[in-house]
């Protein structure tokens, strides 16, 4: 199936093409495609190999922290400490395990989300349209492109119309080229292939048609590159932020902690042995090594949670935005409705119709004022049938005894109606082939195709908004070669009536020309066009959005529809979803009646905007910005684009929207359902929540850990915990407790607080204080408990066991009341906890009891076996912990009523 030496694809004529590859316009059999891929491989680059599993392993040992305590290990060992070695070096393997674990995590969740964004696209096979996954295309397969597709492989073009690509990854050109059929020379240079589009570049206008000659590696792209891009790491803002926070703390304990050997060594003549030790026990204390990759897992849980609500996060950092969003504006059609269309009324000049059938069935009834019509006896019917089923881009399958529809939803309502007027748009098309199309354009609202049929007749039919249709005609059809003037009026009032039920209306036209022309321009719509009609379309809301919207209303999100049709339709279908309470709407050419602060304000007090294009999609999300908004926006053609880009969080569609749509794009949702926006929000809030309360959990355990140690070589006491103790405490939590606040499930009272504040800082002055109120208590908790079992007789070993249960203890109290951080009231079901909570105390717990009482880990560990009833003393001091830190907090949130956060 290659070229013959020296032939080049630019060079061949169409037929040649074609017929190299084995192939003809109606494209391969599926059984040759599959023969195809078998041999030829799937199409797509490969991804650069990834290092093994020991190699991301060792890889986890290249940190500061880890040469610091590497360097400690072999002083203390060098100073005969085995035990301490061990355990220094236990922390350095768990450390690293958790590394690897939060890797793992992190990678599972990029590849679900690479998995659901695999580009899709339309394929002729067997003669009928198909969707497919690009990887499934094969040489001699038919494509077909439209504006905002990416060119999935190589393709010698066999239809252009209009077409447009831009091909900047290849010849760095930003210009789109035009495309068209004609063979090039041979030496023509990569940018000067006209007849050729190339894998990877995008369509930016008009449509065509071209046969794949090569995929994967052997396509120019797959030459140049050879290899997809990397995998993006997981991070976002905040992370990043806690991450450089990590390590300026690094530096800043190291200073203090060899300040503090250069004291006790120098200036109080403590043994260097035990002070070295108690230094380094503070340092890995007071390090928060395990935080970022805690906060990694945090986000990668969340991504994942994301992914499975149908939402696919491409840019991580719009993890943060989406928790704090304040206002969606959201497209109206397959969105907030389902975009299963059918036409239910069809208006002709003389009569209104209705229509019936089910789903895209192409049969079913037409019935007026109540009784049934045969379809054969409206003349009038004939041709916006015809027009309709023509000027299609669409096809209807049947399968499974089901009815669907190939390409889009509203077209293949249309094609339906066709069938239902007796007219089955097979044999349609068979008849009457397409010569030409101005394909459909959001800024001028309508389709137009030039057809000739078999006996010598040729017609431009057209199809689009009533408004638009309006304008192009000047007379209305009323019988094979009769007209009349056009009562514009008239038929504005009679759409207008239609939309205000909620219907999609939608005009049609043609215009006999003569057979001899085959192609079409926009002024061959100037004159002579006449008006055959319309039909209204009704698209029923999505149930679950009127939930979303009312969701979204709770957590202080404005939502706004913003869609290309009629301002009657989008109010009705508004209202039905509870949006629109004013009952305002703003048109396109509203808004450009508007300066842009009487814009702004109009853009507050409006949730409706309809007959809008691109561009005021762009001034909206400029004007509600400019109000201080955080603005998540919707889109799915290639001119939404820029208003994408501009949004804060930009939401492409995954199955309706367009490849470049996709690009732009933060978020894409797999099912084109606002809900799956709002349940976006929802753990956009959650991962928000998490990661803030696994800082506010981390950070205080680090310092009051630390702080037990400095305090008592401060002040020249002994020490109520050992460093070996401190250190085993610092593992063993950092691993069960630490991890536990990753996985914290949704809080209940996320939607219904306002949006966090943009760009909040990571150390907020409620976090300091609460810092230095869990360190004071930790230091009065653990002191408290030593002196007082010091003070009732009891060994010294014995002592400091129950001081290192206490620190523990409080450690789990505090976790738990980290959990409640964001509620207002103390409620049991924020208390109960979760399966991983409880896994995590109930491990942590067992480790102690082992410690505790185990003969062979006593001697390790310095540790005394407790009496029964001394296990009280740990337990009241962490109560006593949960009971001061929640009253403080209550008592703050009183104080701050309307401000419901805590940290
Ligand atoms: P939406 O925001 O609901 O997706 P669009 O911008 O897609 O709206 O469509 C706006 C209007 O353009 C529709 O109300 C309809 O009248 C017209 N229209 C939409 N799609 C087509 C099409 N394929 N051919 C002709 N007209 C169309
Ligand atoms: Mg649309």
């Amino acid at each position: 199936m290659n070229l013959p030496p020296g032939a080049h694809w630019h060079t061949l004529p169409e037929p040649e093409a074609l017929s190299l590859l084995a192939s003809s316009p109606a494209g391969l059999s599926q059984a040759e495609a599959d023969r195809r891929l078998r041999q030829q491989g799937p199409n797509r680059l490969p991804t650069a190999p990834k290092p093994g599993r020991i190699r991301r392993f060792l890889a986890q040992f290249q940190n500061v922290l880890i040469y610091v305590l590497l360097g400690a290990a072999v002083i203390t060992g060098a100073l005969g400490h085995a035990v301490d070695t061990g355990v220094i070096l236990a922390v350095v393997l768990v450390n690293a395990l958790i590394g690897y674990l939060q890797e793992g995590r992190a990678e599972q969740a990029m590849a679900a989300i690479s998995g659901l964004l695999a580009q899709r696209a339309a394929v002729l096979r067997d003669g009928h349209r198909q969707t497919l996954p690009v990887e499934q295309l094969v040489p001699g397969d038919i494509v077909l492109l439209e504006a905002g597709d990416k060119v999935p492989a190589d393709l010698r073009l066999l239809k252009a119309h209009d077409l447009r690509i831009q091909e900047a990854i290849l010849t760095g050109e930003s210009v789109p080229v035009e495309k068209q059929t004609e063979p090039v020379p041979a030496d023509a240079a990569l940018g000067d292939r006209r007849c050729l589009a190339f894998s990877g570049t995008s369509v930016s206008h008009g449509q065509g048609m071209g046969l794949v000659v090569a995929t994967g590696t052997r396509t120019e792209i797959g030459r140049i590159s050879g290899l997809l891009a990397g995998v993006e790491p997981l991070t976002t803002p905040l992370v990043a932020q806690t991450t450089v926070f990590a390590r300026w703390l690094t530096a800043v304990i190291l200073v203090v902690a060899a300040s503090l050997l250069a004291y006790g060594y120098g200036v109080a003549k403590m043994p260097f042995d035990d002070l070295f030790m108690a230094v380094v026990g503070l340092s890995v204390a007071a390090i928060p090594e395990g935080l970022p990759a805690v906060l990694t897992i945090t986000l990668a849980v969340g991504v994942q949670a994301m992914a499975r609500r149908n939402a696919i996060v491409r840019r991580l950092p719009a993890i943060e935005t989406l928790g704090a969003v304040s206002v969606i504006c959201s497209d109206k059609t397959g969105t907030l409705t389902r975009n299963e269309m059918s036409v239910v009324t069809v208006a002709l000049p003389d009569q209104q119709l209705v229509v019936t059938g089910e789903g895209y069935a192409p049969e079913g009834a037409l019935s007026r004022d109540g009784a049934p019509v045969s379809a054969d006896a409206i003349p009038g019917l004939q041709w916006l049938a015809r027009v309709a089923a023509l000027c299609n881009d669409a096809e209807l399958q049947y399968a499974d005894g089901l009815w669907r529809t190939e390409g889009d939803p509203m077209e293949g309502a249309l094609l339906a109606l066709a069938g239902r007027a007796a007219l089955p748009p097979g044999d349609l098309r068979a008849t009457w082939r397409r010569s030409d199309v101005i394909p459909f354009d959001t800024r001028h609202r309508f389709m137009a195709t030039l057809n000739h049929d078999h006996e010598g007749h040729a017609a431009i039919l057209v199809k689009g908004a009533p408004e638009a249709m309006l304008a192009l005609c000047r007379q209305s059809f009323t019988g094979e070669g009769a007209a009349e003037p056009l009562d514009r009026e008239a038929w504005r009032r009679r759409a207008e009536a239609i939309a205000g039920e909620g219907q999609r209306v939608l005009a049609f036209a043609m215009k006999p020309v003569a057979p001899e022309q085959v192609v079409l321009e926009r002024s061959d719509l100037d004159d002579g066009l006449m008006f055959l009609g319309m039909v209204g379309l009704m698209d029923p809301p999505r149930p679950e959005a009127v939930d979303a919207v009312a969701e979204c209303r709770a957590a202080g999100i404005q939502v706004k529809m913003i869609t290309g049709d009629h301002a009657a339709t989008a109010l009705a279908i508004g209202r039905r979803i509870g949006l629109a309470d004013t009952g305002r709407v703003l048109t396109g050419a509203d808004l450009d009646r508007l300066d842009d602060a009487a814009l702004q304000q109009s853009a507050l007090e409006t949730d409706v905007f309809a007959r809008t294009s691109p561009e005021h999609k762009l001034r909206l999300v400029t004007a509600l910005q400019a109000r201080g908004l955080i603005v998540a926006m919707t889109g799915d053609g290639v001119n939404d684009a820029p208003a994408l880009k501009r949004a804060d969080a930009g939401i492409a569609m995954g199955r309706n929207g367009s490849e470049a749509a996709r690009e732009a794009a933060e978020l894409v949702l797999a099912d084109d359902n606002f809900a799956s926006i709002v349940a976006a929000v929802r753990e956009g809030r959650t991962i928000d929540d998490n990661i803030r309360k696994v800082i506010s959990w981390t950070l205080p355990t680090s310092t009051g850990e630390a702080a037990i140690i400095i305090l008592a070589l401060l002040v020249g006491m002994v020490l109520p915990v050992t460093p070996i103790q401190i250190l085993w405490v610092n593992m063993a939590t950092a691993v069960t407790l630490g991890i536990a606040l990753a996985f914290e499930p949704t809080d209940p009272m996320a939607m219904a607080r306002p949006p966090r504040p943009r760009s909040q800082p990571l150390l907020t002055g409620a976090l300091a204080w609460h810092i230095v109120l869990v360190t004071g208590l930790f230091l009065v908790g653990v002191f408290g408990v030593y002196r007082y079992a010091m003070a009732q007789g009891h060994s010294l070993e014995l002592a400091r066991t129950l001081a290192m249960n206490t620190l523990v203890t409080m450690e789990i109290f505090h976790l738990l009341f980290i959990r409640n951080l964001n509620s207002v009231a103390l409620r049991w079901s924020s208390l109960r906890g979760t399966p991983v909570v409880w896994a995590a105390v109930a491990l942590v717990v067992a480790g102690q009891l082992v410690l505790t009482y185990l003969p062979s880990l006593q001697s390790v560990f310095g540790t005394e076996a407790v009496p029964l009833e001394a296990h009280l003393w740990p337990l009241v001091a962490g109560v006593l912990l949960f009971v001061l830190v929640e009253s403080e907090k209550q008592l703050r949130l009183r104080l701050r009523r309307q401000e419901r956060r805590v940290i």
